[in-house]
């Protein structure tokens, strides 16, 4: 009988989709205990910042800074967000050797957030991934809007498959598919999951959902059980788009992998360390974080007593 493996591979993007959409400046250092902090707590990998146009994107105009100060020994377990040529140049010059690239589902949503066509980015793509493999780098790229786009409203799925085959072939290693504006509920993204596992295998398939509508867990758990391994997601909940109107919320990586760990994932990553960022990270910004789990504490049954939440009320 065919087994699925039960490792996963998360990416915490936070400290890059997170932080983007935190409004005054988060100082340099405060980044890099961030990234520091996700990567002790077991995160394979870190989105770490991007190299976009400070004008557009203030907030991730010391990604330079965040990287030089991380050091080259956790260069390996880093990505970093780039927009176009220019980007990707910045992000190796900054020793960077994983870079993402993101593309609408949609004309509209593309047009939008980077000012291309469609077709014009799958052909920057091209041209990322074949500048990148003597470089030594890796090219992600993600597909923005699957399930619905703010401009365009429903995306047809067969769109999103015939996208996914076209960045496969322009040598992406990871595609990832994206609810931008968290419109998904877990019986559309089992469906298209399993339409894209056509056309990509699901060992390069990855999932970045929002949790805008409450639907974020559910979503993640419905793509494990499609035999998706690869999730994206953010400490504490934090960030959404600032180019999608009302897009709130990636899903919070910890509640989803709390969810994950019971369902049988293993993922190697310690989830009291990373509530613990979580936490401290909501100190540093001055809020409360959305996540869930953070702010109850993990549950140990064999620790009874040292949990809180609810015990008084029954
Ligand atoms: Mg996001």
């Amino acid at each position: 009988m065919y087994e699925t493996s039960r490792l996963i591979h998360w990416t915490d993007v936070g400290p890059r989709d997170g932080l983007q959409n935190v409004s005054g400046t988060v100082p340099t250092e405060v980044k890099v205990r961030l990234v520091r902090g996700l990567l002790d707590a077991g995160a394979p990998r870190v989105e770490a910042t991007s190299f976009v146009s400070p004008r557009r994107v203030p907030q991730l105009a010391d990604a330079a800074a965040v990287l030089a100060a991380l050091g080259d020994e956790v260069r390996g377990r880093l990505r970093v967000l780039i927009p176009n040529r220019r980007g990707f140049e910045m992000a190796l010059d900054a020793g960077v050797r994983n870079v993402l690239v993101t593309v609408g589902a949609t004309e509209s949503f593309n047009r939008r957030n980077v000012n291309r066509s469609v077709a014009e980015s799958l052909e920057d793509i091209a041209a990322i991934t074949a500048a990148a493999a003597p470089a030594g780098c890796v090219v992600d790229v993600a597909l923005s809007v699957c399930w619905g786009c703010p401009f365009e409203g429903d995306v047809p799925p067969r769109r999103v498959v015939e996208l996914c085959a076209e960045i496969a072939a322009r040598g992406a290693a990871e595609v990832g598919i994206a609810d931008t504006i968290g419109v998904a509920e877990p019986a559309r993204v089992s469906a298209l999951c399993a339409e894209v596992a056509a056309v990509v295998p699901l060992e390069r398939l990855s999932l970045h959902v929002h949790d805008t509508r409450g639907q974020g867990v559910a979503n993640v758990l419905a793509a494990y059980q499609a035999g998706v391994r690869r999730f994206e997601g953010s400490v504490g909940g934090l960030g959404g788009c600032p180019f999608a109107p009302r897009a709130t919320g990636n899903v919070c990586s910890e509640d989803a992998l709390l969810a994950l760990h019971a369902a049988g994932a293993e993922s190697g990553i310690d989830l009291d360390a990373y509530c613990a960022v979580a936490e401290r990270l909501g100190e540093d910004l001055g809020t409360t974080l959305p996540g869930r789990l953070h702010r109850a504490g993990v549950w140990h049954p064999g620790r009874v007593g040292a949990a809180t939440t609810g015990v008084a009320d029954g």
